[in-house]
This record gives C-alpha cells, structure tokens and sequence, in this order.
C-alpha cells in the first residue's frame, strides 16, 4: 500500500492536519483525478539529520559529524509533490536536498535501535530545500530551513513491511537532469540509530517525519526549475520552483 492523504476541495492547505474533516486517507492507485494531493503524514515536527552522507559533508567543506547532527523543520514548511517551491525575495542561493523522509508509527520514547524499526510506518521522500545563504549567514539553521514551502514531502508512504529498504536509492532531477544518485545505506547514521539518538530526548508522536540527509551533488535551484526526487515504490516527488510574488 502507498498511503496518501488528499482532499476534494482545492482549498485545502497542504499544512492541513487530520483534524482538517476534508482531509482524506487513500492508497496512491485510487487518487481521484480532481483530487488535491497533501503530504502523506501531518508531523508535529519534522526532525532532520544535517551531513548524514560524508560526501555530502565534504561537499561543502564540512567535517563528518562523531554524532547524528539534528535540526527541526517547522510544520509550517510543507508542500505536497504537484505544489510550488517559492524562492524567497531574503535569499540569493535556494538549494534542493533529496533525502529519504522516515514517517513514525506509534509513540516513541527511549527506544533501544534494536527496537526501533517497530515505531516506523513507512517511508517516503522529502525534499529539505535550503537557503543556503541564510543557513551560513545566521549560523543556526531555523531560517535557512523553516521557510514556508522549503518541506516537499511525498507523494506517498510505501510501509515498512512492503519496503526493501536496503535497496533504496535517492534520486534527484532539475529539469530532467540527474543531480543526486545515492544508495541509502551510504548513511552515517542509519534509521534505527536516528531513531534511538532523537528518542532519547524527544518524544515521536504518529506522524512524525525525520528527513535522513541528503547524499552529495546538491545545487542551487530558480524561478522555473522543477525539481522531482525519486525513491523507488515511493513515486515522484516533483515541484516547480516559483519566485515570491
Ligand atoms: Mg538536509
């Protein structure tokens, strides 16, 4: 099964929770065609893993983390795959970052690694669109990652148990041209770890969304690109990059 959250009416916003009562649950095949497609979860908070890939690292002249690196997109941040990136008028440099989204399943509190594939539904692709210029400017990174529209997360959640994880791969295309080829267990730190590391100080509601890293070859996005980041059996996460009006 491919989860999928939509909703008939083409207003719905895609930060709509599932409290939202035109938000609806489905599998990716049944979409109906006048459909607005949402993100697949509604996280409380979106974790993330900053230099989980050490070409990534090395790319931009980082040193690879002796720990998972964690930071927090805002909810406020997501976009489902059809909708736009807008470039904000603050920034000079938007890069895009493919990485492979981990949505949880139940609660998770000091969960042991060992345990941890248990509190994963399923898994999807995310997008962690960033400023890089804000994110060096500001030196923490609440800006350069928490723009509205700066989390693309779908199209939909292929679940743990029909997934062969180890044969993930990430892919990233800007008009059709490969920019990311990586397989997922060039990770540093791989899911379980994450899991435990940020279980350890920080409760996981269903829901919740932990983008991995991105593996190396990111690059800057424009007004006019459309970016689409491919997980097998997960679909196609695209979107069209807008300037701010
Ligand atoms: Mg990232």
């Amino acid at each position: 099964m491919k989860i999928i959250r939509y909703s008939l009416n083409p207003h719905t916003p895609p930060t709509a929770t599932d409290s939202d009562p035109d938000v609806r649950h489905g599998d990716l095949s049944e979409l109906p065609p006048e459909a607005r497609l949402l993100p697949p979860c509604s996280p409380s908070k979106i974790v993330c893993v900053g230099r989980n890939y050490a070409e990534h690292a090395k790319e931009l002249g980082n040193e690879v983390p002796q720990e998972p690196l964690i930071f927090l997109k805002p909810p406020s941040s997501l976009i489902a795959s059809g909708d736009a990136i807008v470039y904000p008028k603050l920034s000079q440099r938007v890069d895009f970052e493919g990485e492979l989204g981990v949505v949880i399943g139940k609660r998770a509190r000091n969960v042991l690694s060992a345990d941890a594939s248990e509190y994963i539904l399923g898994y999807t692709s995310v997008n962690d669109v960033t400023a890089r210029d804000l994110q060096k400017k500001d030196g923490q990174w609440t800006r350069g990652k928490g723009c509205d529209t700066f989390c693309a997360v779908g199209p939909s959640i292929l679940r743990r148990e029909e997934a062969d994880f180890k044969s993930f791969r990430v892919q990233t295309f800007v008009n059709g041209e490969k920019k990311q080829d990586a397989p997922v267990t060039e990770m540093l730190f791989d899911v379980n770890d994450i899991i435990a590391y940020v279980s350890a100080f920080m409760t996981l509601e269903p829901g919740d969304l932990i983008a991995t890293g991105t593996p190396p070859g990111v690059g800057p996005l424009q007004p006019g690109s459309t970016v689409q980041i491919v997980i097998d059996g997960i679909g196609v996460l695209e979107n069209s990059v807008i300037a701010q009006a």
